[in-house]
């Protein structure tokens, strides 16, 4: 069954179509990436699966089930930009732990995860710091980390919206993929060091997907000039 469905999602903003008919099938456990030019509509449609925004028409399914009345908080969805209000009084270990506290997952194993993802992000050395004690690019691993063991199947990035620079894109990916298991990843990308490492690409424009597939299929198969190859060279 695909973890998350996108059926004929559209989006009308006045009289403009922003999202003409998007149809997207995502298998759990698959590293997705949307690309495309400024303005295609990549945010709005991250922000309709989340539910931050609402589609004129179409679908959002989740394990088969339409999550198109839920509130953000029902989908089984975590968005990377939410994660960044970390509680200023735990430190960053115990801010990585908490979900998992409530969870109750035991002490022992919950140790191992935090050694676990803090090596994948390069982070081992800030865990007894506070939020207060980190730079923005810590702050924002540690956000990550935190979502990588969130009980949320579904963990959409929006790239413009959280800024990530290029180390901590690759680090992310890598460490979604290591540890996220059987989570599906949807991250919005510009550079081609994350696009090699997913497992499909969809590329919009104007509003509708015009290519999808493999990173050689999509990428390696498309003729010079198109967006995607001007805007990673160019960061
Ligand atoms: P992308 O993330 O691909 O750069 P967006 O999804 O942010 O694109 O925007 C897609 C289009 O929708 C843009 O042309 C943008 O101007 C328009 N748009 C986004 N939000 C609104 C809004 N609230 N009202 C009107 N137009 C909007
Ligand atoms: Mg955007």
């Amino acid at each position: 069954m695909s973890s998350l469905e996108l059926v004929n999602i559209k989006k009308r903003y006045g009289d403009l179509d922003i999202l003409k008919g998007i149809d997207i099938s995502v298998e759990a456990g698959e590293f997705l990436v949307l690309v495309g030019p400024s303005g295609c509509g990549k945010s709005t449609l991250l922000n309709i699966i989340a539910g931050l925004d609402t589609a004129t028409g179409g679908d959002v399914r989740i394990g088969g089930r339409s999550v198109r009345d839920d509130h953000p908080s029902e989908r089984d969805i975590a968005m990377v930009f939410q994660s960044y209000a970390l509680y200023p009084n735990m430190s960053v270990a115990q801010n990585i732990s908490f979900g998992m506290e409530m969870r109750k997952v035991p002490k022992e194993e919950r140790d191992l995860a935090i050694q676990e993802v803090a090596k994948l992000l390069q982070i081992q050395h800030l865990l007894a710091r506070r939020p207060g004690q980190l730079s923005g690019g810590q702050r924002q691993r540690v956000g990550i980390a935190r979502i990588i063991y969130h009980d949320r199947e579904v963990l959409v990035l929006d790239e413009a919206t959280s800024a990530l620079d290029n180390a901590t894109e690759l680090l992310v990916s890598d460490a979604v993929k290591t540890l996220g298991g059987h989570k599906t990843l949807i991250i919005i990308a510009h550079r081609l060091s994350t696009i090699e490492h997913c497992d499909r690409i969809y590329m919009m424009e104007r509003g509708r997907v015009v290519k999808s597939g493999t990173y050689e299929e999509v990428v390696l198969g498309t003729s010079p000039g198109i967006p995607i190859n001007a805007e990673s060279r160019a960061s």
